[in-house]
């Protein structure tokens, strides 16, 4: 098959073309045209995504699990599963850390923008810091008790309460488990074929990728530079120290930690990886959530990368909810670079309660847009930095969102994999050449 008719170069060539006409439409101020005519396709591949999701997770979870012979499997893989998932949120913080600290972006920040940017921005913060109080005035655990649903159809009905919906689909797993197999049949029947029928669904939603990817990306940049690009070239070249810094580290993240991860713990090469990843990753890339990724990213770990359905039904979505490490990174930067804007120092003991309030901030944010901005303000907060602070980098963080989503999603497939390997349950696949998907050979 020629390359162009590859999904992946057809997604990247959408992405291409979508950022090109979005300079071009916002330089010429078709802002309102592409918001009307373009923008509703994006929206209209992003809800099919959305649509999907919960049958996807709820199918897949409840047949995964039921299928496990015993608890204590189940019990081994959440733990295992959990411990790389903190390790390495804590790594990517740390490494947020020591490259801000290097960088130091915070000092090239002209001091006349700093007072126009927070001026331009302050009522988005105070808009953001609101939000951030209400996350905050709930109890300590309030972040476990919202994990149990008190009803099946409020549950499933919200793509943002997907915890509550891995919980179900577990708890709905455990008890076919302990049914005898005559019992249990029928309803395993229903949800593996609803898991079957939903997973075509995705490849059949992909096709629609490259126009939908196309739309995102154009309706981003008209919305971001809001008709000005010379306001939006301005913004980036003030901050784009601070970006870089970012990006820095989400790539020596993605690169080293992920790349040595997958080298010692699976047999799967660090190419053959991001080969396989690849489109969930642009389609991380130009919705900025994981949650409306997560479909595209199990079918990928499931179909190209060889992850057993009942490794991936059970690691992708508790990862795509609780697993961010490129948000945890940005928050990491992004704090001590306020505070070296602000000409305030953070002393070890301040960076350390970073990386601690950074973990759990990533854990509690939800995986879709814009939200890893808002737990910020509870880590600005934590280390007492004045969280308006947040109106310095509010211009350009849809950018780095798409970045970081990027990061959170290729963290949560790496795991998958390493897991999947771990319990010798990652599968050798091999391309099909008379077709643009590969098969896994079982
Ligand atoms: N957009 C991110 C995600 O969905 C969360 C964030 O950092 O805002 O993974």
């Amino acid at each position: 098959m020629p390359w162009y008719r590859q999904l992946h170069w057809q997604i990247i060539i959408g992405l291409i073309l979508g950022i090109g006409y979005g300079i071009l439409a916002a330089g010429s101020g078709w802002g309102g045209f592409t918001s009307d005519w373009i923008a509703p396709f994006g929206t209209i591949f992003l809800n099919g995504l959305k649509l999907i999701a919960i049958p996807l997770v709820l199918g897949s979870l409840v047949t995964g699990v039921a299928s496990l012979s015993d608890l204590k499997k189940l019990s081994r893989i959440g733990g295992k599963t959990m411990a790389i998932y903190i390790s390495t949120t804590v790594i990517a913080v740390t490494l947020g850390l020591v490259t801000v600290n290097i960088i130091k972006p915070g000092r090239s920040v002209p001091e006349a923008m700093r007072a126009e940017l927070q001026q331009a921005y302050a009522g988005d913060a105070a808009a953001r810091e609101l939000a951030a109080e209400t996350t905050k005035q709930r109890g300590p655990l309030q972040i476990l008790v919202d994990i149990v649903p008190d009803n099946v159809f409020a549950a499933s009905s919200d793509n943002a309460k997907m915890l509550q919906v891995v919980f179900l689909a577990l708890l709905m797993g455990i008890g076919l488990m302990q049914l005898p197999s005559a019992g249990a049949k029928p309803l395993l029947d229903v949800f593996r074929s609803l898991n079957d029928v939903v997973i075509k669904l995705v490849d059949v939603i992909m096709l629609m990728a490259p126009v939908g990817v196309f739309a995102l990306i154009a309706d981003t940049i008209t919305t971001v530079a809001g008709d000005s690009l010379t306001e939006l070239f301005r913004l980036l070249g003030a901050l784009g120290l601070y970006m870089l810094t970012v990006i820095i580290g989400l790539a020596i993240h993605m690169t080293v930690t992920y790349g040595t991860l997958l080298r010692t713990l699976s047999p799967l090469g660090f190419r053959r990886f991001y080969r396989g990843i690849a489109p969930a990753q642009l389609v991380a890339f130009s919705t900025s959530s994981s949650g409306a990724t997560l479909p595209v990213t199990m079918e990928r770990c499931e179909e190209e990368l060889g992850v057993s359905e009942e490794i991936s039904s059970f690691v992708l979505p508790l990862g795509a909810t609780i697993n961010m490490d490129g948000t945890a990174l940005y928050q990491a930067v992004a704090a001590v670079f306020i505070a070296q804007t602000i000409g305030l120092g953070l002393g070890i003991g301040a960076q350390i309660t970073i990386v601690i309030t950074a973990v759990l901030a990533s854990i509690g944010t939800a995986a879709v847009p814009g939200v890893g901005i808002i737990m910020l303000v509870i880590i600005l907060e934590a280390v007492g930095v004045p969280a308006a602070g947040i109106a310095l980098i509010l211009g350009v963080d849809r950018i780095l969102d798409m970045l970081r989503t990027t990061t959170n999603i290729t963290g949560d497939a790496t795991v998958a994999v390493i897991v999947a390997a771990s319990e010798g349950q990652l599968r050798e696949v091999t391309a099909d050449p008379t077709k643009d998907a590969v098969r896994i050979r079982v």
